[in-house]
């Protein structure tokens, strides 16, 4: 079965890695991809599975910003990364990761290869080695790829996970390539 031209490889990524017009207000870095990290996507065969943004569909693509006072890109991401700590965001986020490890399993079951995940670094939600909250990029994973880890360790899911920063193109790059390189097949 998939006996077909499919690499039978698939490789989770942050929605805005994909897609930058999901970003918080002052942070898209590229009208549309993240090119350099996508074209290394593309050429390695990869199926892209597009990760929900989780930000987006908690609080909306203005992050229910509160208008008429004076705010600043890092305290915003405070603010965000509080509300994303609040029961109603958190149990979105289970959903999502309920959604997402579905998709995982039904590839595994069917024998595909799960390369490995690429969340982004600073975000109180997305983050893989860096969060963000109390006005500081902070050691730790966002909200969302915390509760993604825990779902897959309590299912024996295993498989590499690496945050990058759509403003240091060429790290991300050499993370991709890593993660592309060392993904446990
Ligand atoms: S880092 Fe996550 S929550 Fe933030 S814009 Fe990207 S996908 Fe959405």
């Amino acid at each position: 079965m998939f006996d077909d031209r499919r690499s039978k490889k698939v490789l989770l990524i942050a929605h805005c890695i994909l897609n930058q017009n999901a970003k918080i207000d002052c942070c898209a870095h590229y009208p549309g991809a993240i090119k350099e990290v996508t074209q290394i996507l593309i050429d390695a065969d990869v199926g892209i599975l597009q990760m929900p943004c989780p930000e987006l569909l908690c609080l909306g693509l203005d992050r229910q910003v509160e208008t008429g006072i004076h705010t600043t890109v890092e305290s915003e991401d405070s603010r965000v990364a509080r509300r994303m700590a609040e029961d109603q965001a958190k149990a979105l986020c289970r959903k999502l990761v309920s959604d997402l490890v579905y998709q995982v399993e039904e590839y595994q079951r069917n024998g595909f290869q799960l390369v490995g995940v690429v969340g982004i670094n600073g975000s109180p939600t997305c983050g893989v080695e860096t969060t963000w909250s109390n006005n500081q990029e902070e050691q730790g994973s966002g909200v969302f790829i915390k509760m993604l880890n825990e779902e897959c360790r309590m299912r024996n899911i295993s498989f590499l996970m690496r945050g990058i920063k759509a403003y240091e193109p060429e790290q991300a790059i050499v993370v991709v390539v890593d993660l592309l390189e060392n993904a446990i097949y």
